[in-house]
């Protein structure tokens, strides 16, 4: 593979965009090279401006869990554009996706829409503490919830790729509310609930890690949150932009069988447009102005594009048939060719997977259940299997710290086709 005119377009770009992109992870700063600039996706495929083709598990981060360009999704944006782009005042598909979201996911009663998934749980986070007349929110090591400065502590993702989980910017005031605990470990939430008796407003987590790699809480621990939570009266926020109809019709906390209180959207909600929402119990949501005294808004919210791109894939994830439990075949049938080619050229490895989430952890260790596990990945093995599988044309995410995500549209040949590409590079890599 060549990537000439890649490399051209990011010399031009690191001129006239702060290091090229629009986001960092994009930069592959972490993993060395240079980014293919994409020209265009259809279903499991992304190809870039030098006509290179990928197998993709990025899907742009996590939306496109239909596959790129759905026709039935692109129907829908092109027949709502010709109507108006925004009028900002109300439209019904906004009623309707709401009505969609509160029948896939029964904690919600009522839901307000944003336009990004770090508006979602900066919104929450507020509205949380209007509600309970209280200031600080425990948050863990290594989850993200966007780049909000309450959550660039310890943060996950980006933050921790770069090596800045906490980010200069970031007032001392406002680091001073956020206290940070370790997931998996309830010893350590209880601690903080004890230290600040009475003050802790929320406690936000991903119910499911994507943004540290894939890591299921356990059962006692993710219980354990909730009656903390309840004893308390402090607000549980789940963020489920990343989960939230990804592992599950229900979200991750129908896999995990738990109820926040408010949980957070992005990503699949827009369908691939620019979109987040935030809903939960009707006592704290109708807390929101014009409702209540707790302000937010936004002149693009409810976006007609992003709320037409959001119904349709939700309205498609809802009603396909069997559509989780044969995205679960395929995914399971990626962790088992995974699985054995670990064993087989007896690399050390441990694969976490949730439904069509999954990471592929470089360690030694048995289990990856928190940060402090992720931290003993070997990255820059990483690094080179990320290389040599995008060579091959398997696009994976840029970092050890994130999550690979199977789509719909990913046939088995496309599976089998990523096992064989990863078996490769495994033998590539042991030299
Ligand atoms: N929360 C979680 C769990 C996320 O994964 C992300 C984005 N990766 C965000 C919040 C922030 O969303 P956005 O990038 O749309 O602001």
């Amino acid at each position: 593979m060549t990537y000439e005119k890649s490399i051209e377009a990011f010399a031009e770009a690191q001129k006239h965009i702060p290091g090229g992109v629009n986001s960092p992870v994009r930069s592959f700063k972490s993993v060395g090279g240079n980014p293919p600039f994409i020209a265009s996706a259809k279903g499991s495929r992304v190809t870039d401006i030098d006509g290179n083709e990928y197998i993709d598990y990025v899907g742009s981060w996590g939306p496109m869990i239909l596959g790129h360009s759905h026709p039935k999704v692109v129907e829908a944006i092109q027949k709502t554009a010709v109507l108006g782009a925004s009028f900002g005042a109300p439209t019904l598909l906004e009623t309707e996706i709401a009505k969609q979201i509160k029948k896939m996911v029964p904690s919600v009663d009522s839901v307000r829409m944003v336009n990004s998934g770090t508006e979602a749980t900066m919104s929450a986070l507020r509205l949380a503490r209007g509600y309970t007349n209280r200031d600080l929110v425990i948050k863990f090591e290594g989850c993200y919830h966007g780049h909000n400065d309450s959550f660039l502590i310890e943060a996950g993702s980006g933050a921790l790729t770069f090596g800045v989980p906490n980010t200069p910017g970031v007032t001392k005031g406002t680091a001073h509310d956020t206290l940070t605990a370790k997931f998996n470990d309830l010893a350590s939430v209880q601690r903080l609930f004890e230290e600040n008796n009475g003050k802790i407003a929320a406690v936000i987590l991903e119910p499911i890690t994507g943004n540290m790699g894939v890591i299921v809480p356990d059962k006692e621990f993710i219980e354990g949150v909730r009656n903390l939570c309840d004893e308390n009266q402090t607000v549980l926020i789940f963020d489920e932009v990343m989960t939230g109809f990804r592992v599950a019709k229900g979200c991750a906390q129908e896999v995990l069988g738990i109820k926040p209180d408010l949980t957070t959207f992005g990503k699949i909600i827009g369908g691939g447009l620019p979109v987040g929402a935030y809903g939960g119990k009707q006592e704290i949501m109708e807390m929101l102005a014009p409702q209540g005294p707790v302000y937010q808004a936004g002149t693009l919210s409810g976006n007609p594009l992003a709320m037409a791109a959001g119904l349709t894939t939700l309205r498609l994830l809802d009603q396909a048939q069997d559509f989780y439990e044969d995205l679960e075949i395929s995914s399971a049938l990626l962790e088992e060719g995974l699985q054995n080619n670990l064993k087989e050229l007896k690399f050390k490895g441990v694969i976490n997977r949730v439904g069509s989430m999954f990471t592929l952890f470089f360690t030694e260790e048995e289990s990856v259940k928190s940060l402090y596990d992720v931290n003993k990945c070997d990255t820059s093995l990483f690094a080179r299997y990320f290389k040599i599988s995008l060579d091959s044309g398997i696009y994976l995410a840029p970092s050890q710290y994130e999550a690979g995500f199977v789509s719909a549209a990913h046939t088995n040949e496309d599976i089998r086709k990523t096992i064989e590409a990863s078996y490769s590079a495994l033998k590539q890599l042991k030299g």
